[in-house]
């Protein structure tokens, strides 16, 4: 049984486009942290680095798998290029 601290809308978290990581303030001071290629892969929770606190991240998934789809096929168009 997993039990979260609480769920959010990934519009409420802060995003940094630096790391590519979505962050939510957690009550012990630090941040919940989940990075945009976990969102991509499916996973939805959101861990914080200093407490054992979880929280459930709330998005639309489709939106991340579209992106991840085309990022592949870009990927996949550019290999045997860049292989020669
Ligand atoms: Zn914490």
């Amino acid at each position: 049984m997993t039990s979260f601290y609480d769920e959010d809308e990934i519009e409420d978290f802060e995003w940094d486009e630096e790391t590519e990581t979505y962050y939510y303030p957690c009550p012990c001071g630090d941040r919940f942290e989940i990075t945009k290629d976990d969102l991509i892969g499916g996973e939805d929770i959101a861990t914080c680095p200093s407490c054992s606190l979880i929280l459930k991240v709330i998005y639309d998934q489709e939106q991340f798998e579209k992106e991840s789809t085309e990022e592949q096929i870009s990927l996949q168009k550019c290999t045997p290029t860049a292989a020669i």
